[in-house]
This record gives C-alpha cells, sequence and structure tokens, in this order.
C-alpha cells in the first residue's frame, strides 16, 4: 500500500511538474503569440533573395541584441567576393554547460506569389543575373526566423532553467547551398563557441500543425549541379557525314546517364541522377558545334556521390570517344562544390523525441520517412563529427492533410507560389518544439 502510494505521489509530482512547466511555457506562448503573427506577416512580406538578406539580417540582429544576446553581424564569406556575408550569429553564456547552436535561414526564393493572401509578397529585387524578378517565402524561413525569436524570447526568460551557451545563428543564402560554407569560411567556429550540438527545424506542409516529425539517420540527400559540354562539330543538316552531330551525342549520353544508378548503384544506398536542362542548336537544318547540359546528383553517402560523378565522366567520355569525336574536342563535365547531405544523429534524435512528446503529446510527434531534397544545415556537423538534427514542423490544416491523403492530390509544397503554412498554431508549435529541445539539451 505505502510503496504503491509512494509511486502514486511521486507519479502525481511528476506529472504536475510537467503540466506546471508546459502551462507556463504556453502562457508565454499566449502572452506573445499576436506579436509574433505580426512579426511574421511583416517578414512573409518583406523576402529578400538569397546573397542579398541585409534588411533581414538586420532586422534578426536587432530583435535578438533587445533580448540581451551579444550579437555579430555580416558573417560569411563567398567563394563570390561580390556577395556579401549577411549570416547573424548571437552568443548568449549563461554559467556552465554544452554550447548548443539554434540555426534558422534568412533567405527567400525568386517566385511569384500567388496565394491572394492579405499579407502576400509584392516584392520584386535584382537576380545575379541582374534581371527584376519577384521574390517569395515559399519556402517558409519566414515561420523559421519568427518561431526562432521566439524561442530566444522563451529561452531568456527561462533562464532559470538552463545553463550552458547558446548560440543562435541567422544563415543567409540557404536556397543557394553555400550560406553555411561562407559562415564556416569566415571561421565560424573559431571566432564564436563551437557547439555540442546543432538544431534546426523547417516546415512541412505534408505534416499537420500542431505536429513535428523527426528523421533519425540521413534525412536529406547531397546535391550537387553538374555543367556537361559536348563538342561536335558542326554543319549542314544535310550532310551529317561531314560532320560530328553533338545532338545525337547528347541523347546517348543522357540514355547511358540512366543506367548509373540503375546498374551500377547499389539498390540499398539511395542516389538520383536527374538531367533538368539541356540546350543545343539554332535552326532545323544547322547541326550545332556543341549541347549543353545540367545535371543534379542527390545521394546521401559520399563514396556513393564519388562514385556517381566519376561514372559520369566515364560515360560521357566514352559515349563522345565511341562516336568519333577528336580528343580536341573531348567534351568537358564542370562539378560544382554542392551541399552535403543531412544526416541526423541518432541518439541526438532520441532525446529530443522524448522532449517533443512531453511538449507536445505523443500522437504529435511523429517518424517522417528522409527525401531526396537537400538542405546545407549539415555543413555545421563538420562531416557528422557535431551531433546535428534538423526536425519537421507542420505547416497544415489538418482537414486539408487528410482530404490531399484521400484524394491523392499534393497541397502546395515547399517552393510553390501558392505554398501558404498556417501561420498560429505552426508558430506556436515551432516555438514550443525548439524551446523543449533546447531546454532538453541544455537543462540544469
Ligand atoms: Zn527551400
Ligand atoms: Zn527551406
Amino acid at each position: 500500500m505505502h510503496k504503491l502510494f509512494f509511486v502514486c505521489t511521486l507519479f502525481t509530482v511528476l506529472s504536475f511538474n510537467v503540466n506546471a512547466q508546459n502551462l507556463s511555457l504556453d502562457a508565454m506562448i499566449d502572452r506573445d503569440i499576436a506579436s509574433w503573427l505580426s512579426t511574421y506577416k511583416a517578414l512573409h512580406a518583406a523576402p529578400e533573395l538569397s546573397h542579398r538578406e541585409e534588411k533581414t539580417a538586420a532586422f534578426v540582429a536587432g530583435e535578438l541584441r533587445k533580448l540581451g544576446f551579444t550579437v555579430a553581424e555580416r558573417i560569411g564569406k563567398y567563394q563570390n567576393a561580390q556577395w556579401n556575408g549577411y549570416g547573424v550569429v548571437a552568443v548568449m553564456k549563461n554559467g556552465q554547460g554544452p554550447t548548443v547552436l539554434v540555426r534558422t535561414e534568412l533567405d527567400a526564393l525568386p517566385v511569384d506569389e500567388k496565394t491572394g493572401l492579405p499579407y502576400a509578397s509584392q516584392v520584386k529585387m535584382k537576380n545575379d543575373a541582374g534581371l527584376d524578378v519577384s521574390v517569395m517565402h515559399a519556402c517558409g524561413h519566414d515561420i523559421h526566423m519568427t518561431s526562432f525569436l521566439g524561442t530566444a524570447r522563451m529561452l531568456t526568460e527561462l533562464k532559470n532553467r538552463w545553463s550552458g551557451t547558446l548560440i543562435l545563428l541567422g544563415q543567409p543564402a540557404e536556397e543557394t547551398g553555400d550560406g553555411a560554407a561562407a559562415m564556416l569560411r569566415d571561421n565560424l567556429y573559431a571566432n564564436f563557441p563551437k557547439p555540442d550540438f546543432a538544431i534546426a527545424l523547417h516546415d512541412k506542409p505534408e505534416l499537420e500543425t500542431g505536429k513535428v516529425g523527426y528523421t533519425p539517420g540521413y534525412a536529406m540527400a547531397s546535391a550537387t549541379s553538374i555543367d556537361i559540354t559536348i563538342k561536335g562539330i558542326g554543319g549542314h543538316g544535310s550532310a551529317p557525314e561531314v560532320t560530328k552531330d553533338p545532338i545525337v551525342v547528347a541523347a546517348q549520353v543522357v540514355m547511358a546517364l540512366q543506367t548509373i544508378v540503375s546498374r551500377e548503384n547499389s539498390p540499398l544506398d539511395p542516389a538520383v541522377v536527374t538531367v533538368g536542362s539541356i540546350h543545343g542548336g539554332t535552326r532545323y537544318n544547322i547541326i550545332p558545334d556543341e549541347v549543353n547540359l545540367q545535371l543534379t546528383v542527390r545521394t546521401y553517402k559520399a563514396e556513393v556521390r564519388k562514385h556517381i560523378l566519376a561514372s559520369i565522366e566515364r560515360i560521357v567520355n566514352g559515349v563522345a570517344a565511341t562516336a568519333g569525336i577528336p580528343a580536341d574536342r573531348a567534351p568537358t563535365v564542370k562539378v560544382s562544390e554542392g551541399t552535403g547531405s543531412t544526416y541526423n544523429d541518432p541518439q541526438l534524435v532520441d532525446r529530443l523525441v522524448v522532449a517533443f512528446k512531453q511538449a507536445l503529446g505523443e500522437d504529435n510527434v511523429v517518424k517522417v520517412p528522409p527525401i531526396m531534397a537537400s538542405e546545407d544545415f549539415g555543413n555545421f556537423s563538420l562531416d557528422q563529427k557535431i551531433p546535428t538534427t534538423i526536425f519537421w514542423l507542420g505547416a497544415s490544416d489538418p482537414a486539408k492533410v487528410k482530404a490531399s491523403r484521400e484524394s491523392g492530390v499534393a497541397l502546395p509544397g515547399l517552393h510553390s507560389a501558392l505554398f501558404a503554412p498556417v501561420p498560429e498554431p505552426t508558430l506556436r508549435t515551432g516555438v514550443k518544439a525548439m524551446t523543449s529541445a533546447v531546454l532538453e539539451l541544455m537543462k540544469k
């Protein structure tokens, strides 16, 4: 009896504490949600392209400074020296303990918003080519920034519940895949405390608001862009015998590339080789001198990526040689630096899942499968040396998610001109989940 009574009492005390903590966090969220909604709408209406996040970064830095963080701005060095790094690093030291980095992206996309929302973006900016393009937060980085600022506010008020060093990092140029690398190149981990853990969230239109999703292990693929130029010997369309037709060679290359994933790669190692662009020729009756192709390669493992890149080079050169293209007209294959894969440290994921379930309820924390899209957040792990994880934040009305699952018609996805996360419940969950994650890692 006594023993049972003790267990019951202990359980009651424990659950009371958990509830009290949750209630206070919920009460704080209730208090602040109106101001977050206006922040979100203001950010949504004022998106900036990658490499040009000047005002967004200044706003985020200013908000963090008001909360008492030590803030550094303009962090990031690109290989293209014409671009400025608009990275923001905010540090708050609060006694002994781990260093935890929380990251948000700052940039938006060249998308012409078609949501019809009252706070829809009307912004146009010059892109890298100097052309005016419409700009939209079509990936939800405005949701991420607002959740991040809300989390910052919660954690400054809850300083008695955590100890260690908190780093809040605003990363530019996620969409172009070079922002995290630019910040690291600018000595991020030498000039600021190196984290023991790094975490981030990303909204997910396929997931209901109120929920978060997690993926242990590989969650997103590496992405590598490749430019191929197939050079032939041009001439009159009526006299192919005196030419080396690069259009036919390009067609053979496109088909031969399909054998890399299907015949050379283990079916247990996910990989994609997509030819996304092919351009050659000007007229019906002219065999051109060259054809240009653009490819994307996606893999989880670095060794799979390496193998695929070597195969592409071998196939392109082999097909050209087979067609009799002379060595001095050999194809060129230019491989971009690319983005590494995103690997969620399974032990870190386990810890966060416990915290999420406690904060949001068991049913609101779901495991989701990995995808072949990519993210440059993995760069902050320094090749998996620092445990990192990115988790998914549900962003769509549950009724719409249900209807979409039943009909098989997808909801407007990330990067769509129609992407419209439901702000209030998404921000509430984003702040609650991220705050709980940090408290778990830095609890006293
Ligand atoms: Zn995106
Ligand atoms: Zn994104």
